[in-house]
C-alpha cells in the first residue's frame, strides 16, 4: 500500500473525505492531473514538438513522456503554465488551458466520481445538486488548491490566495479552474451551468472567485 494517494486533480468524490493534506514540506501540491492532462492538451493543439519544447523550457523534460509519481508541487504546475504562456500565442495559450481543464474534468467524471453519486446527484433538483456538488468539490480541495483556504456559497466556490494562478505574472491561468468546474456542472447538474471567474489573484483580488450560476 503506498501512502501516497491516487489523486487526480479536483478529485471530486462528493461523499469521500480527503484522502491527505495537499501540503508537503510547506508547500503546496496538487493532483498529478494539472500536469498529465495539460500534456495531453499540448499534444492535441499545439503538437508534440511543442508539448517537448515547452516542458524541457520548464525543467520538466523528464515528464514529457513519463506521468508524475504522485502530487505535484504547485510551482511545477506554475512552471509548466508559465511556459505554455510565453511560447506559444495568447489564444492557443488559452485554448490548451481550456482543453486542458476540460480533459481533467473528464477524467474526474470517468473515475472519481461514483455512479450512485451520479445518479443522486441526476435525480435531485438542480439548486441542491449544485449545493452538494459544490460541498464536494471543496471538500476535495486539496487537490487541486493544496492547503489554500476554500470558501463556498449556494453559487460559488473560492480559492483564497489561489496557489495555482499566474494572473500576477499576465496570464490568466483559471480558464483551467473554469474549464474544470463547467464540465463538472454542465455534466452533473444542468447543461445549462455557467462559470465565470468573478474576482482573480491575478488582478488585486484575494481569491480566485468561481461563479456558478444557470445562464
Ligand atoms: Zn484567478
Amino acid at each position: 500500500m503506498s501512502a501516497m494517494p491516487d489523486a487526480g486533480t479536483l478529485d471530486a468524490r462528493p461523499f469521500a473525505e480527503p484522502a491527505g493534506a495537499g501540503v508537503s514540506a510547506g508547500r503546496h501540491t496538487v493532483g498529478p492531473n494539472a500536469i498529465i492532462q495539460t500534456r495531453a492538451a499540448l499534444d492535441q493543439i499545439a503538437g508534440a514538438g511543442a508539448r517537448q519544447a515547452i516542458l524541457a523550457a520548464a525543467g520538466l523534460a523528464s515528464l514529457s513522456e513519463r506521468d508524475p509519481d504522485g502530487m505535484v508541487e504547485a510551482d511545477i504546475v506554475n512552471a509548466l503554465n508559465g511556459e505554455i504562456a510565453a511560447r506559444l500565442d495568447a489564444a492557443t495559450a488559452a485554448a490548451v488551458m481550456e482543453r486542458a481543464g476540460a480533459l481533467t474534468g473528464d477524467y474526474i467524471l470517468a473515475n472519481r466520481i461514483p455512479g450512485a453519486a451520479k445518479r443522486l446527484l441526476a435525480l435531485l433538483p438542480a439548486p441542491l445538486a449544485r449545493r452538494m456538488l459544490i460541498r464536494a468539490i471543496a471538500g476535495n480541495a486539496w487537490t487541486f488548491a493544496g492547503q489554500a483556504q476554500i470558501d463556498t456559497g449556494a453559487d460559488f466556490i473560492a480559492i483564497n490566495a489561489n496557489p495555482l494562478c499566474l494572473g500576477r505574472s499576465g496570464f490568466s491561468s483559471c480558464i483551467w479552474h473554469v474549464a474544470v468546474f463547467r464540465r463538472l456542472f454542465t455534466a452533473l447538474v444542468d447543461p445549462a451551468m455557467t462559470i465565470h471567474e468573478t474576482e482573480c489573484v491575478g488582478h488585486g483580488g484575494e481569491a480566485c472567485r468561481f461563479g456558478i450560476v444557470k445562464a
